[in-house]
């Protein structure tokens, strides 16, 4: 894999700078969803190199302190109802910012789709469908619905989408978390494909 019309950086650099800054086992997590986010751009005829790029990349802000976040979101002058959120919803739609400064990664389409890993959005591209969908079903996810998630994803990546906003949203509220404004604008925005017969 060849990155450099994105980052300076080498294949092997990278996997070196994202090993780095984070455990064990959320690195074989990346690794994971790199591994299915290529199936999914070779079977929707996405671009590898972005799918690669950003599937690597998506959780490399998860163990960062919420302090970096904070100051992200004053120094890029955020919406401030950003802060209210935690980790779960920042390492996304804040983390795009830490990436481009890390990396000197400018590719909107890879940086958005990095930043709607997590809550989606209701026009998401092909390439954010894939790593929204890709992180979902990776091979080391196991929870109840993963292999219904697994199987939708070879048939239709929208109803695949639809599928885990709305598992995601069951969990939330189950537990009782706040579920944070965009995801619920994915879930209106896909839940019709379910019972759609393409
Ligand atoms: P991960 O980073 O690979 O664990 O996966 P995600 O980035 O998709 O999700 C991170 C966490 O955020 C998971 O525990 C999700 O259940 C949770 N999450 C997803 N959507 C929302 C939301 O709308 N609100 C909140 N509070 N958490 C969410
Ligand atoms: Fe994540
Ligand atoms: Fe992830």
């Amino acid at each position: 894999m060849i990155y450099d019309a994105y980052i300076s950086f080498s294949r092997e650099a990278l996997l070196r700078v994202i090993a780095e800054q984070m455990s064990e086992k959320r690195f074989r997590h990346v690794v994971g969803v790199e591994k299915a986010a290529l199936e999914l751009a070779d079977r929707y005829d996405c671009d590898p190199i972005k799918a690669s790029l950003a599937a690597l990349l998506h959780d490399y802000a998860k163990e960062q302190p919420d302090s970096v976040f904070l100051d992200l979101i004053d120094r890029y002058q955020l919406d401030p109802a950003l802060k209210t959120w935690g980790n779960n919803v920042w390492h996304g739609l804040v983390g795009r910012y830490l990436i481009t400064e890390q990396f000197g990664l400018t590719d909107e389409e890879i940086l958005t789709a990095i930043a709607r890993h997590t809550v989606g959005a209701s026009d998401m591209t092909l390439l954010d469908k894939v790593i929204y969908v890709a992180d979902y079903i990776e091979p080391g996810r196991d929870f109840p619905g993963v292999e219904t998630a697994r199987q939708l994803a070879t048939e239709d990546l929208d109803k695949a989408v639809a599928f885990e906003t709305a598992q995601t949203i069951a969990h939330l509220a189950k537990k009782g978390i706040p579920i944070h404004p965009q995801t619920l604008e994915t879930y209106n925005a896909y839940v019709h494909f379910l019972k759609e017969n393409k």
